[in-house]
């Protein structure tokens, strides 16, 4: 099944300088990228984005982290893409995530937010985490115009 799956490389990975690297990743597993763009989001468009989260202690530094500055977004297209995508992201703490996964390889920073340590985990990416958000979260980031589809000449191997 071909489907497509938003990844967001947040700003510790673009300050950190990981684009070329993960991008290289996806690519090299043979998925293919449908739509690309640097945002700085703003507040409004953070509280869209995790909606499911706006109301969880952790949110207002989530959102801190999130505007701290710009994101790189891309839409990936592929066979099971979602799941693919998710199973190279790794767990959502990188002490937790596999090594081999995006956030087991390049995550350094693990400190959830308690009471006492006010902060988001910085975790590198965003994946979506099912076909349903996927759909939702394609349509709020991209419009359509922004999403090509075209032949890679790898395709029929990798694919
Ligand atoms: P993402 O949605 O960004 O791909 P995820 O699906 O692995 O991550 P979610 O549960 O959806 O994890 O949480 C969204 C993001 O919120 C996490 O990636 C992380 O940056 C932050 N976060 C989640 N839980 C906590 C927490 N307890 N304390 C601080 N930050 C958190
Ligand atoms: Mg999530």
């Amino acid at each position: 099944m071909i489907e497509r799956t938003l990844v967001v490389i947040k700003p510790d990975g673009v300050q950190r300088k990981l684009v070329g690297k993960i991008t290289a990743r996806f690519e090299d597993i043979g998925l293919k990228i449908v739509g690309m763009k640097m945002i700085w989001l703003d507040r409004d468009f953070s509280k869209k984005h995790y909606a499911a989260h706006v109301k969880k202690p952790f949110y207002k530094y989530l959102e801190d982290f999130i505007v701290a500055g710009p994101v790189v977004a891309m839409v990936l297209e592929g066979v099971h893409a979602v799941d693919t995508v998710r199973k190279h992201t790794g767990a959502t703490e990188p002490f937790a995530a596999a090594p081999g996964t995006i956030r087991g390889d390049y995550a350094h920073h693990s400190y959830k937010h308690s009471d006492k340590k006010k902060i988001a985990v910085k975790n590198i990416i965003h994946a979506s985490e099912t076909s349903a958000d996927a759909k939702k979260e394609i349509s709020l980031w991209f419009p359509e115009k922004e999403l090509h589809s075209y032949k890679t000449t790898d395709e029929n191997h990798v694919f």
